[in-house]
Parts: structure tokens; C-alpha cells; sequence
């Protein structure tokens, strides 16, 4: 069995692998990381793979068709989100009809939705469910091994048609043992250029990398951990962990930076110790980033942290309004906690990049006024402002859908034209456009704050390594601002 592994060409620069999919104001570009893992997996298990990254190599629909028909495979698995759902189904239903290939559809929409999304193209044969790397091994081995589509439901995690019917399989559980999957290092490095990625907030170029899936909070509007990575979190060795940082080091000396992209690195205080003290222990010199929770102020562990290498964190504050967050079930994470997080990080000398929402649960015009106050006060490296985004699969979607407030479940509208973020809910007097655009207001308030473009100046000069990074995101701030369709 021969398998192409692709991420669908679609917008430039286009993310489907972040838990907000879209294209980001700040030109961040996330690697597929999820499919990567996957591939790994299968060809670490013996089998022939391809892997293509087409909105990041710049492939479009003719040239993906040439690769794909060259490598000419038995199978294409696509990773797919809801914001580009139609427009993914309709090119594997192309490309299925170019090569004769059996296609698969994988990712957070077709969790949450399986048969809506095999009923959309007759010639759509698999969709995946939850967590899907072994899920795609399964099947792999299952055609491999001669058995046939009758016997398809022994596959679980698995949802197909079989004749006129839709069958979906009992789900895969979680696997616990995640250093069994390769790293997806190994397939950055035989298939991508790390060049083609950067995020706002990190130095570049940069490797991104999960040690661990799941997250236990239960924040509602959040599509990873209610669909393909689940709610506990489930770390990799320490060991395995620092192995592969330090095969990305000797991989690419030019790395400037490894990102944990796990839903939230912080969970586990004293891994975060032992990771720390293992990368020290090693005299790894490597600088690090990750999502965290702004739920501890334990400042003796950040210095530690700090001085293992770690740069900074991206922080999901949300909302400066305890009932907006209440309703989030941002629980935990309170104003207090926060407020007390962001002097030990300061402290610790961790750098933050602030993740704001609009348009949660009780939002208002004073809410979304608040909340920016509160982001241009806080000592912040970098911010992000997103209009809330209710996923299919998530607690917020269907909320927003039984309270009426779900604008359109029309998901070739989920994005503006150009690929940027726009609101699908409105909330009492305030309209999914008031929502969309108090965001774009957000960030022009932001970043052009005398005190803002004066503490970036200095960080140009006092901090060559972070050059490159302010000079990329002030290119992508302009795009943004010049938008027609922001
Ligand atoms: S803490 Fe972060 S990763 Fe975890 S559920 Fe909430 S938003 Fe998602």
C-alpha cells in the first residue's frame, strides 16, 4: 500500500492545524503536525508514503494532481477544518477521480461530523474519527493484509459507506503510550522546510513539536481537546522529548526556536520540572516556547523554566470579565491568578504573548471595551484578537446554536475572503459584524500605541535575535490593516 499525505492546497499560508484554522493577522503558518505524526506512524510501520504540504510549498491544485499522480498511491489521506470543509471535499473528489485512489478526510470536522461529511462527495470513502493515526494504520493493514470493505468494521475510529448506507464504527480510545509515534521532526525533515513556518510571537525559523495531546480544562469554545487530541492530557516520555529537541538542533543549525504546540505544556508542574532540569542536565543549549495556563506563580519553577530555555508563553486570557470566563468555563484561571502569572513571569523574565476573544457568552460593547484596556495594560510581548470561533464538535457551537446565536452554519462563510477570522455568533445587541469588527479595532489599537511601537524599537536593538521576527510581523500587521475584506 502506497500513501499520499496531504494538506490541501487552499489560500496562501493557510493553517488548518491550529485550533483557530484560518490565516493568521500575524502571518503565522502552523505545520501539519498532527498529519505528520500520522505519516510517521504508517511508515515506520513499512509502508510507502508521500507527504505534501501544499499552502506551504505553494503547490496549487494542478501541481498537487501531477505529485499525487507521479507517487500514484492506493490511499490520500487529507487533514480537513470546518472553515475549509467544501472546498477540501471537492478537491479530494478531484483528485480521486485523477488517480483512482481511495481518499480519507481526517481532523476536527469530520470528528465532529462524519456522516454530514461522507454524504457531501459520493467519492469520499473514509473519514477518521477522534485521534487518527492508528486509526489510518488500521486501515492501511487492513487492505494490505487482502481483507475487504465488508470487513471494514473492524476498523475503529473508522466511518465509510458501504452502499447506500453510512456506517460509523465503535471510536478508537486514546492512546497512552504517544513515544510509539515517530517524531514529526522526521518527516519536516525528509518532506518541509522549517523556512516556511514562523509564528507572531516566535523567533524564525522554528520547529514545532507536541510532547504531549489532550487538555483537562474544559474550556467551551476549545476544538482540539473536544475532538481529535481529548480531555486529559497525556504526556510523552521526558526522555523522548528531549531526544527529539536535540535531534532538531543537529537537524538544523539554523533553528532558532522549538515550539511546544501541546493544548497546554503547563499542565503537569512537575514534568515541566523534569523537563527542564533534563534539557539542563544534557547542557542542551536550545530556546523553547509553549501554550500555557496562567494558573500558577510558582516563580522558583519559571526561573528554572527560564533558564532550561524556555522564552515564552502564549496565554488564552480570553476575556477581562470573570462572568464572560465563568461561562467559558475558563475556570480556575482567574483574574487574581492571572494578574499574579504575568508578574512571576515577568520576573522569571518569560516573555507572554496575550490571546484575547470577543463575542463569548454576556459579551457586550463595555466587555469587548474592557478586555483591550486590560490587554494594552498587561506587560505583554505580542497579543492575538480573535472573534470567538464556535466549532462544530465544541460545547460553544452547540450553545450558540440552541440559543440562536449561530449566524450561519454555511461553512464556505466561515472566513473572509482573504482567509481571516470572522464571527459566526452574535450575542444580545451585539451583531457577528460589531464582533468581527471591534476585533480588527483591537489590533490596530494595540500594536499602534506609541508605548507598543517604543518597546519594539528597543527590542530591535537591544535583542538582535528577535529582528527577524518584528520585522515579519510588522509586514504581516500592514497586510492586515490593508486588507479590503478585514
Ligand atoms: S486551557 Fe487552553 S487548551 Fe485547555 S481547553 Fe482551555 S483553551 Fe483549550
Amino acid at each position: 500500500m502506497k500513501v499520499f499525505f496531504l494538506n490541501i492546497p487552499f489560500l496562501h499560508r493557510f493553517t488548518r492545524e491550529s485550533r483557530s484554522p484560518g490565516v493568521a493577522p500575524s502571518g503565522t503558518l502552523y505545520y501539519p503536525i498532527y498529519l505528520a505524526l500520522a505519516a510517521g506512524l504508517v511508515r515506520q510501520r513499512g509502508y510507502t508514503i508521500d507527504f505534501l504540504d501544499a499552502p506551504a510549498e505553494g503547490y496549487d491544485l494542478k501541481q498537487t494532481e501531477d505529485r499525487v499522480a507521479k507517487f500514484g498511491p492506493d490511499l490520500i489521506v487529507a487533514t480537513t477544518v470546518t472553515a475549509s470543509v467544501a472546498h477540501d471535499i471537492r478537491v479530494m473528489d478531484h483528485l480521486a477521480k485523477q488517480t483512482g485512489a481511495m481518499t480519507m478526510l481526517v481532523g476536527t470536522h469530520p470528528t465532529a461530523l462524519p456522516i454530514e461529511t461522507l454524504k457531501a462527495s459520493p467519492s469520499l470513502d473514509f473519514v477518521a474519527v477522534g485521534e487518527y493515526d492508528f486509526t489510518v494504520l488500521e486501515l492501511v493493514r487492513h487492505f494490505d493484509s487482502g481483507k475487504t470493505r465488508q470487513q471494514l468494521h473492524e476498523v475503529a475510529g473508522l466511518a465509510y459507506r458501504s452502499g447506500e448506507e453510512f456506517i460509523l464504527n465503535e471510536r478508537r480510545p486514546w492512546h497512552e503510550n504517544l513515544d510509539e509515534i515517530p517524531w514529526a521532526s522526521l518527516i519536516y525533515r525528509d518532506f518541509l522546510k522549517i523556512e516556511h513556518y514562523s509564528y507572531g510571537a516566535q523567533l524564525h525559523p522554528e520547529v514545532t513539536i507536541v510532547s504531549g495531546r489532550g487538555c483537562p480544562y474544559q474550556c467551551t469554545f476549545c476544538v482540539f481537546p473536544q475532538t481529535i487530541t481529548g480531555q486529559r492530557y497525556r504526556p510523552r516520555s521526558v526522555r523522548d522529548v528531549v531526544d527529539e529537541m536535540e535531534f532538531i538542533q543537529k537537524t538544523w543549525p539554523q533553528n532558532k526556536e522549538i515550539m511546544f504546540e501541546d493544548d497546554t505544556l503547563t499542565v503537569d508542574k512537575t514534568r515541566m520540572r523534569e523537563l527542564s532540569e533534563e534539557i539542563l542536565r544534557r547542557g542542551l543549549k536550545v530556546t523553547w516556547s509553549g501554550n500555557a495556563r496562567a494558573d500558577f506563580d510558582d516563580v522558583e519553577l519559571l526561573k528554572l523554566m527560564k533558564k532550561a530555555g524556555c522564552r515564552l508563553f502564549c496565554v488564552g486570557f480570553e476575556s477581562s470579565d470573570q462572568k464572560i470566563l465563568d461561562e467559558m468555563r475558563k475556570g480556575g484561571a482567574t483574574i487574581g491568578i492571572r494578574e499574579r502569572f504575568v508578574r512571576a513571569c515577568a520576573e522569571a523574565g518569560i516573555m507572554i504573548h496575550g490571546c484575547f476573544l470577543f463575542g463569548g457568552v454576556r459579551e457586550t460593547r463595555e466587555t469587548m471595551r474592557a478586555t483591550l484596556e486590560m490587554a494594552k495594560r498587561m506587560k505583554l510581548d505580542t497579543a492575538q484578537f480573535f472573534p470567538i470561533m464556535v466549532y462544530p464538535g465544541t460545547r460553544a457551537y452547540e450553545e450558540a446554536k440552541r440559543e440562536g446565536e449561530l449566524v450561519t452554519e454555511n461553512y464556505e462563510t466561515w472566513l473572509r475572503g482573504s482567509g481571516y477570522y470572522v464571527s459566526q455568533v452574535c450575542r444580545g445587541q451585539l451583531s457577528a459584524e460589531e464582533i468581527s469588527a471591534f476585533t480588527d479595532r483591537a489590533y490596530r489599537e494595540f500594536y499602534l500605541r506609541p508605548a507598543f511601537i517604543w518597546q519594539k524599537i528597543r527590542q530591535f536593538f537591544v535583542s538582535p535575535s528577535e529582528r527577524s521576527r518584528i520585522i515579519l510581523g510588522f509586514f504581516f500587521f500592514l497586510k492586515k490593516v490593508f486588507t479590503r475584506d478585514k
